[in-house]
C-alpha cells in the first residue's frame, strides 16, 4: 500500500492505499435530489492517472483554503480551484462533495508522491470474473454500469470506424445492440462485435474486454475496455440481488418494496453522446 505525501515537506497525507481502475464515471453529475450522491472510490483506495483520486476520508493533515469553498446549497464543487491546503501551506488538492457530484478529494499531479509500497499486481485470474458484487445498500450500481456502457457504446462505434457494429447474441447484444443502432447507418458494411477476457477467448473484427481491477490496463487484443463490473454482467448476465434491507430509493419511489433485481441496463444515451464528442474531437 501507498500514502501520498505532500512533495514540499513530506507531510503523509492519506492512510494507506491500494490502486484501483478509475471509474468512467467520475465527472457525472447529477440533479439535485435529496440522495447525496456517494463517495467515487470505495475506503482504503485509490485511481491515478496524472492527479491522484482518492475519497474524502481517506484524506489526512489538510485544511481549507480560504475563499476556496465554491459550491452549491449542500458543499463544495472544486470550481474555484484547490480548497485543500497541507499543514505547511502548500495547496495540494480539491475537494468536491456536492450533493450532485461523487466525492471525492483529487490531490494535483506534482503537489504530492506516493510512498511505501504498491501493492503487487495481481494476476487476472485471481479476481472474481462470474459474479457481480454488491455491498449492502448500494443502489448506484445501476447507474454505474448504465454511464460504463453508454461510454462503451461510443467507443465501439469509434472503433468501428464509419462500418455498423454487429453483436451476435447474448447479454452483450441484448445491452447494445439497440444503442448501437441509434447511432449508426441501418445498412452498410458491418464489423462483428464479441466479449473476450478471463475464461471467454472471443472471436470477432472488434473485442469488448475488461480493464484490470487495480491496474485499468486492458486485456490484451481490445479495441473497447470496459469496467470490470460491466463486464462481468455482459460475460455471465449475473445482475446483483439488490438488497431488501439497508438503502434507500429515491424520494418518488420510497414507499416502493425494492424489487429483487434492477431493471435492464439501458446505456446511458448522453453518456454516448459525449463520449463520441470527446473521442471525434
Ligand atoms: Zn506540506
Amino acid at each position: 500500500m501507498v500514502v501520498f505525501e505532500c512533495v514540499a515537506c513530506g507531510a503523509a497525507l492519506t492512510v494507506p492505499l491500494s490502486q484501483v481502475d478509475r471509474p468512467d464515471h467520475e465527472d457525472v453529475e447529477w440533479a439535485n435530489t435529496t440522495d447525496f450522491t456517494p463517495p467515487l472510490l470505495a475506503d482504503g483506495t485509490y485511481a491515478a492517472q496524472g492527479d491522484f483520486l482518492v475519497a474524502p476520508g481517506d484524506a489526512r493533515g489538510l485544511s481549507w483554503i480560504e475563499d476556496g469553498y465554491a459550491g452549491w446549497c449542500c458543499g463544495v464543487d472544486g470550481s474555484a480551484g484547490p480548497n485543500l491546503a497541507c499543514a505547511c501551506g502548500r495547496p495540494v488538492a480539491v475537494r468536491v462533495d456536492d450533493c450532485s457530484r461523487w466525492q471525492v478529494v483529487r490531490f494535483a499531479p506534482g503537489a504530492v508522491r506516493p510512498a511505501g509500497s504498491p501493492d503487487p499486481v495481481r494476476p487476472w485470474e485471481d479476481f472474481d470474473w462470474h459474479g457481480p458484487s454488491l455491498a449492502d445498500g448500494d443502489l448506484w450500481w445501476q447507474r454505474r454500469v448504465e454511464i460504463a456502457a453508454g461510454m462503451a457504446v461510443a467507443r465501439a462505434l469509434f472503433a468501428a470506424d464509419g462500418a455498423r457494429v454487429t453483436v451476435v447474441e447474448g447479454p452483450l447484444a441484448t445491452v447494445f445492440q439497440r444503442a448501437l443502432d441509434e447511432w449508426q447507418p441501418a445498412a452498410g458494411p458491418a464489423r462483428s462485435l464479441a466479449l473476450a477476457g478471463p475464461g471467454v477467448p472471443g472471436e470477432a473484427d472488434l473485442l469488448l474486454v475488461p480493464r484490470h481491477p487495480q491496474t485499468g490496463e486492458a486485456w490484451p487484443g481490445g479495441a473497447v475496455a470496459v469496467s470490470a463490473e460491466l463486464w462481468r454482467l455482459l460475460a455471465h448476465d449475473v445482475h446483483p440481488v439488490l438488497p431488501r434491507t439497508g438503502g434507500q430509493w429515491s424520494v418518488e419511489l420510497r414507499d416502493a418494496a425494492l424489487p429483487p433485481r434492477p431493471r435492464d441496463v439501458v446505456p446511458a444515451h448522453w453518456a454516448i453522446r459525449r463520449e463520441l464528442a470527446k473521442l471525434r474531437g
